[in-house]
């Protein structure tokens, strides 16, 4: 098959050609999918995307109008892609659902650590000769109270690596999972989570029902000076909420491997430009604040396996099979 690759990077072309094989022939176009780029898949039989790119009802018919029957997530999540209008449109959709979830979750861990022990601070500080410990004080792991929202896969990892610390877990799921139970996990609702929480960490999927989940009244109920650490979808939380409740202290930390409106930012070397996003300029400005840009999947082990399904995926598309990763929707 013909696959026009968008939004793709050297790491992405090194990982791919690896596993390509001759069914395939692959082009990579540094831009992302959207409206500007459609005209570029003409003659593609599949277009293979990433978390930022568009693929929205106006697309998905205009790439079926390119001929285009396939699109190809190398994501698990596929919030950015109008299932029903693919449907419609004749196109099928295929995903990578799960290539390493403990990638995700360590990155969650490792921004809860950096931004508690300061390790960010620190590192600048001793690179300067400066050894003074003034304004790094941090707080145990041990005993503290985790509340995890959604226990799938990147959850459960997470789940499994913070009770090493000695913590309390609380989870939130729609689906509640035995195995995490008989761990000692309780799930609570919801409500009872953020309230008692002391870290609360995200690893449910962007939906219309978490959208904003974390907005001006949910930070209200949380406990004063709590962290909030959020690798899963930028659209969990109301940015303008956030820096209000970080103005008042309410939020005492938050890390972000995501971002709202990251589209326009992430993946890219904007060093040079002026960033016109007031929003995480604010977000950068707070000594309390950790981000970093959708780095949560970005291991040697998560990029093989996303490369070797994805292929898979499009040898079963080429070949007429069953598709072991279709997103269907409801
Ligand atoms: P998963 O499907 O295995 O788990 C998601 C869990 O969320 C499920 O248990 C589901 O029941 C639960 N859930 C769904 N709706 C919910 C709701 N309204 N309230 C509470 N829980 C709900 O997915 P996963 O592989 O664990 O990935 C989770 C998310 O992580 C993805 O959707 C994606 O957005 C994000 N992600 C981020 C990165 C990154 O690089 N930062 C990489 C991969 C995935």
């Amino acid at each position: 098959m013909n696959v026009a690759f968008f939004s793709s990077k050297n790491y992405d072309k090194k990982y791919f050609e690896k596993v390509k094989n001759s069914n395939h022939s692959f082009t990579y176009f540094e831009t992302p999918l959207n409206k500007d780029t459609l005209k570029l898949t003409k003659d593609f039989d599949a277009v293979c995307i990433f978390v930022n790119d568009n693929a929205d009802e106006a697309i998905l018919n205009g790439l079926a109008e390119n001929g285009v029957k396939l699109v190809a997530l190398r994501s698990a999540g596929f919030n950015n892609v109008n299932i029903d209008a693919a449907k419609k449109a004749g196109i099928s959709i295929v995903r990578v659902p799960s290539y390493s979830p403990e990638a995700v979750a360590e990155h969650a861990l490792a921004l809860i650590l950096t931004l508690n022990r300061k390790i960010h601070k620190a590192y600048n500080r001793v690179r300067e000769n400066n050894f003074s410990l003034e304004n790094l004080t941090g707080f145990n792991l041990h005993g503290k109270v985790i509340g995890v929202v959604g226990t799938g896969q990147i959850g459960r990892a997470f789940c499994n690596i913070i009770s090493g610390f000695g913590c309390k877990i609380l989870a939130y799921d729609i689906y509640e999972q035995d195995d995490l139970k008989k761990k000692g996990i309780q799930y609570v609702s919801l409500k009872k989570l953020i309230s008692e929480s002391d870290i609360i960490a995200l690893h449910c999927p962007l939906t219309p029902e978490t959208h904003h989940m974390f907005n001006k009244e949910t930070f209200a109920f949380m406990k004063k000076g709590a962290m909030l650490v959020n690798t899963s979808r930028g659209g969990l939380i109301d940015t303008a909420a956030a820096i209000d409740a970080l103005k008042s202290g309410q939020l005492g930390h938050l890390a972000i491997d995501v971002y709202e409106q990251e589209e326009n930012l992430f993946f890219r070397d904007l060093s040079g430009s002026i960033i016109m996003d007031d929003m995480i300029v604010r977000l950068i400005a707070f000594h309390n604040v950790l981000i970093t840009s959708h780095q949560g999947f970005f291991t040697k082990e998560a990029l093989d396996e996303i490369a070797r399904t994805t292929v898979h995926n499009l040898d079963q598309f080429e070949n007429g099979e069953p598709l072991d990763n279709e997103v269907k929707g409801d």
